[in-house]
């Protein structure tokens, strides 16, 4: 254990668990020393604690005892896929006092340790960057009592588009008690299933979500902007927490090894991924970004990854305006049982930006020629 110096502001007091998770071997293959030296530069962690098996009922009964003992305000740990003990740490968190989505993972064991085995420089880089992009979310998490949508009411214009696109019917138009329009949208945190398509959906940008808000996603965007470096490829992956993200769970528990160069994103579905999200890191340099969610049928809110589908093309379209080739946003569908074509996929993307080269975009290339390319290509199209 250890204590960091800084003083963060009370609320911002971060306790940081490394489960070394002995009985599989993590301890042998993972740098948690170099994590644990990285951790420390957050001013906001006030402790780290490394433990051989984190998920036992001892070290869960720990936490516990931090939270109260050293009044910390949020938790991040660092351990394996968050679909297997996320939910026991934060039970605990709960009752110490903490608001359950003020607890958080990094999954270093699946989608790090196990599938980046050969290249530990590109591992620890990638450790650290997922640990920056895991605390940037858990910064930006608010307390909630479940996932849900939610309207800034005094600015609903009464399009009705959120209304259209919800599967569940957990919107309801009401009268406008600002009299500004006829209606606004309503929705409805009991019939809600958080796909998060109608926040994408809105024309106007008055939606979000309680929990994978658009401040936790953006600030996890921004940290892997932030983050990018010039001499490796620089690729963003988006990745449904039902069926991509399990897929990598997958083949990290198959020992398949995969390309490291990309950083994930973790999303509740496919459609509720921006696609302004997708041109911010593309037009600040990004590589390429690879959108992933369950195959037709698969998706778990029914038709969310059919609205991705249908979105997603205009990004085509802006990307060309902006100069940059096709090839370097890919939109692909796996099933969490489809491991070997998670890997597939990612590692075909990754080798396709290494031919590609650099995003001409990055400071890597001369902005001028770029834009004067851009210009050239617009002016031959009439
Ligand atoms: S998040 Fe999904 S289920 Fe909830 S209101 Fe929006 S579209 Fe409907
Ligand atoms: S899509 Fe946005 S602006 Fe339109 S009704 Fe829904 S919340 Fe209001």
């Amino acid at each position: 254990m250890s204590d960091n110096k800084s003083t963060p502001n009370p609320g911002d007091r971060v306790g940081v668990y490394f489960c070394e998770c002995h009985s599989s071997g993590l301890c042998d293959r993972f740098d948690f020393d170099d994590l644990e030296t990285f951790a420390h530069e957050f001013p906001q962690v006030v402790l780290i604690r490394r433990n051989p098996k984190l998920c036992g009922k001892e070290a869960i009964e720990g936490i516990k005892k931090d939270i109260k003992e050293h009044s910390l305000k949020r938790i991040l740990v660092a351990t394996c896929a968050p679909d297997k003990h996320l939910e026991e740490f934060r039970t605990a968190a709960v009752e110490a006092g903490l608001n359950r989505y003020l607890v958080d993972a990094v999954n270093i064991r699946e989608q790090l340790a196990f599938i980046h085995t050969k290249d530990p420089e590109k591992a620890r880089k990638k450790a650290r960057d997922q640990f920056a992009m895991g605390m940037a979310n858990l910064m930006a998490v608010k307390p909630a009592d479940k996932v849900y949508a939610i309207v800034d009411e005094t600015k609903c214009n009464g399009c009705e588009i959120c209304y259209t696109v919800c599967d569940k019917d957990a919107i309801t138009m009401i009268p406008d008690p600002y009299g500004r329009v006829s209606k606004i949208s309503h929705p409805e945190p009991d019939k809600c299933w958080g796909c998060g398509v109608c926040v994408t959906s809105c024309p106007v940008n008055v939606m979000d979500m309680t929990v994978y808000s658009n401040a936790q996603m953006e600030a996890q965007v921004d940290t892997f902007i932030e983050r990018m470096e010039h001499n490796m490829i620089n690729s963003l992956v988006f990745a449904c927490h039902w069926c991509a993200y399990p897929a990598g769970d997958a083949a990290g528990a198959e020992g398949i090894e995969i390309e490291p160069d990309f950083r994930i994103i973790r999303t509740l579905c496919s459609g509720r991924v921006n696609p302004d999200w997708v041109l911010k890191a593309l037009s600040r340099g990004a590589d390429g970004v690879l959108l992933m969610g369950g195959k037709p049928n698969h998706c778990h809110f029914n038709t969310g990854n059919i609205r991705t589908m249908r979105r997603m093309k205009l990004i085509k379209f802006l990307m060309e305006q902006m100069g940059l080739d096709g090839r370097r946003f890919r939109v692909e569908w796996v099933n969490p049982d489809e491991p070997y074509e998670y890997a597939n996929i990612v590692n075909s993307f990754v080798n396709d930006l290494r031919k590609l080269g650099p995003n001409p975009l990055s400071s890597r290339e001369s902005d001028y020629s770029s834009a004067k390319n851009k210009k050239e290509k617009i002016s031959n199209q009439g």
